[in-house]
């Protein structure tokens, strides 16, 4: 049966970029090696960082002095580096969610942290607004898409400070002002390729500000001389990454990305609402996240959660559970999901209302 896969992350990626990494895996490019088993330092490995890296600059449109760095220990591990190489007094944080937590914890080991609003009161079902960014911080902190939430900061705001966002789940789902920032980070299992790297965007002279000393891995100047190999990168994911790179191009760029993420949230949120069995769980459509759609039963539908879950499962739905702890349901629609398996969500949908 045909599955339809709104997993999380990891998450679906074009059919064409899991055959192209397949083949890879077993024959690079007709050279009788396989990927998995070829040097990094290899000549022919090379123009892959390369041209990933090229086109990374180019569909977000880059400007000049930002690198670009593929490494290992997921978005996690920004959430110590960023502390580690830019935080001298203090930094700021938006509470989004659990992973905005997360960030902002590891920060506390390095300084002082100051959580400058929180929609934690709500369970992080709003974007708080009209906050103030302190203007002695080194840093300002966002989680632009709040995957466990379902909730989205879609434009690149203004900060009087240098701001630092984690984009690990919409990364490429829109144009980005990349100017507005010193650093952005995130895992690229959730919109650009498989586990296992993790991007980094930063601004060069933004970095060596801090007065104490950085372990080589963990200081992102040692990276960038390197080219992202100053250890074994993870060349995998990376090759990985510039299929799903190439992908994106090939489909229109980000704009293009932003209009289908916009048709298929609409195609979702629309049917949530008109539905009589689900409500969604975030109510100001301007917080609503383009990525990840989250919905609860209706309240006289509540006992029927796990029935919906059933239907959904033997109708080919995949990875539609809500978020551990959150609950109710929720559907990832990232660039590799389709229109047409967000139609076959609605008719699901529907179904399930005519038959209960
Ligand atoms: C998934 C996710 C993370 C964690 O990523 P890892 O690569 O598992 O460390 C961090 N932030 C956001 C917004 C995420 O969606």
């Amino acid at each position: 049966m045909k599955k339809y896969n709104f997993n999380a992350g990891p998450s679906k990626l074009p059919a064409e970029v899991m055959e192209a990494v397949s083949k890879a895996c077993i024959d690079f490019e007709g050279t009788g090696i396989g990927l998995m088993e070829m040097s990094h330092r290899a000549k022919n490995f090379q123009p892959v960082i390369d041209e990933a890296t090229a086109l990374f600059k180019e569909l977000l449109n880059i400007p000049k002095g930002y690198s670009v760095l593929f490494l290992g220990g997921g978005a996690s591990m920004q959430f110590c580096m960023v502390p580690f190489n830019f935080l001298e007094k203090k930094a700021a944080y938006l509470n989004t969610g659990v992973w905005a937590k997360k960030a902002m914890n590891e920060a506390k080991l390095f300084g002082e942290t100051v959580e400058v609003a929180s929609s934690a009161d709500k369970s992080f079902n709003y974007i708080p607004k009209n906050f103030t960014i302190p203007g002695d911080a080194d840093y300002f902190h966002i989680t632009s898409n709040n995957t466990i939430y379902g909730t989205e900061i879609r434009e690149d705001i203004d900060s009087p400070v240098p701001l630092v966002a984690d984009m690990s789940s919409d990364i490429f789902s829109r144009p980005v002002d990349v100017s507005k920032y010193v650093l952005i980070y995130g895992g690229a299992q959730k919109n650009l390729s498989m586990a296992g790297v993790t991007f980094v965007i930063v601004k060069d002279d933004a970095l060596g500000k801090v007065s104490r000393r950085i372990p080589g891995m963990l200081d992102y100047r040692s990276h960038v001389q390197a080219g992202s190999m100053y250890n074994t990168p993870p060349t995998v994911p990376i090759y990985c990454a510039l299929q799903t790179l190439k992908w994106i191009k090939k489909e229109g760029g980000v704009v293009e990305m932003q209009r289908r993420a916009q048709e298929k949230a609409n195609l979702l949120y629309g049917e949530i609402e008109r539905n009589k069995c689900f409500v969604p769980t975030i109510t100001d459509a301007s917080d609503r996240s383009l990525m990840n759609v989250c919905f609860v039963m209706a309240p006289e539908y509540k006992n029927q959660e796990a029935d919906f879950l059933n239907f959904a499962t033997e109708k080919g739905m995949v990875g539609i559970k809500g978020h551990r702890s959150v609950g109710g349901f929720r559907a990832s629609i990232y660039n590799a999901v389709t229109v047409d398996d967000v139609k076959a969500l609605v008719s699901t949908m529907q179904e399930f209302e005519k038959t209960h």
